[in-house]
């Protein structure tokens, strides 16, 4: 690709594209596609590369495409973003049916080369390889499913980042961060959205925010005990129900990681994609053992250095 700045500041070569262009046009528009298991830290590195490279990232986690549950689906915060603009986050009116993955290709493929013909890198961030594998494929089915087993035909020139988080840190990552989202009000933004039958009655046709992990294990709290926060002391069912709803959450976060990381894996192996694995696990342990300084020298190390090699070299070749 070619660059037309400083190496502060590369910019991209301009992209026009069209609906209806053949695949060797789109070719010549290049993504940094960032992938990874729920919590690993897309986010962060996205952000990170944002500051050294001139980009704009692209949600690719299909319950973030909707407004609402900011909390409960661990939108990037607007302060931490930096100023680096994101699309496609949080922006899908949730009562307007749910987004296919064919359409998430049609409007992700426009937002990338909008971004592209502002000479900036599109960096996809997100862990819905369903919505992935819709975007960058030469040959989508039409209903979004995708076969594990065959190689898989980029449309794009695509440059893949891996976060990749070793077990057991990222289960305990995971199961820490459900507790820092119930600190940050998870509980009380899911009490507003399904906490009564009035509240169940207005969010029930949005479906695919509905599959949020949260939602169905906390509607099942509400149901019985309403949206007020029991007292433990006086009120041991409900007590008893918030735990169960907690754990819920917890394991099925992790199933959904292992899921996630799963399917990474056969897109490496089977679909054929050149994914460059970087490894955030002692950052996350760094993290887990409260130690900040430690944290950013591992990050530094082993996520974001390697990182930004791999981003380098694709944007001078
Ligand atoms: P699948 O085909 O299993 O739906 P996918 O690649 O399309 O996989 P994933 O991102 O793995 O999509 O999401 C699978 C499920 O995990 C979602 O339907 C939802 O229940 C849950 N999920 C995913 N992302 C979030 C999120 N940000 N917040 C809460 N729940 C999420």
């Amino acid at each position: 690709m070619r660059l037309s700045l400083g190496s502060r500041a590369r910019s991209v070569r301009p992209f026009r594209w069209s609906p209806n262009a053949p695949d060797h046009h789109h070719r010549c528009l290049s993504l940094l596609v960032i992938m990874g298991a729920t919590g690993t830290g897309k986010s962060r590195l996205s952000i990170d590369v944002a500051s050294r490279f001139p980009s704009e990232v692209i949600n690719a986690d299909k319950i973030q495409l909707y407004r609402g549950l900011d909390i409960t689906t661990n939108k990037i915060p607007l302060r931490d973003r930096r100023s680096v603009p994101h699309h496609l986050l949080g922006d899908a009116d949730p009562s307007a049916g749910e987004l296919s993955p064919i359409s998430f290709r049609r409007l992700a493929a426009a937002s990338a080369a909008s971004i592209a013909s502002r000479r900036r890198l599109p960096v996809i961030a997100g862990g819905s390889n369903s919505l992935l594998h819709a975007l960058l494929s030469g040959n989508p089915s039409p209903v979004g499913g995708y076969d594990f087993q065959s190689p898989v035909r980029l449309r794009f020139n695509c440059c893949f980042l891996w976060v990749d988080v070793r077990e057991p840190v990222l289960s305990e990552h995971l199961d820490r961060r459900v507790d820092d989202m119930l600190g940050l009000g998870m509980f009380e933004e899911l009490a507003g959205y399904i906490g009564t039958p009035e509240a169940r009655a207005e969010s029930g046709r949005n479906v695919g925010l509905n599959r949020a992990i949260g939602v169905p294990e906390f509607e099942r709290y509400f149901r019985r005990f309403g949206p007020g926060v029991a007292n433990p002391e006086t009120d041991v069912a409900a007590r008893a129900g918030y735990e169960e709803a907690v754990g819920e959450i917890k394991e099925n976060t992790r199933r959904l990681a292992e899921a996630q990381r799963e399917k990474i894996v056969k897109l490496g192996s089977s679909g054929g994609w050149r994914l460059n694995r970087v490894d955030a696990t002692e950052a996350v342990r760094a993290g887990l053992e409260g130690e900040p300084d430690r944290f950013r020298e591992a990050w530094d190390r082993d996520v974001l250095r390697p990182g930004l090699k791999v981003v380098k070299r694709f944007l001078d070749e």
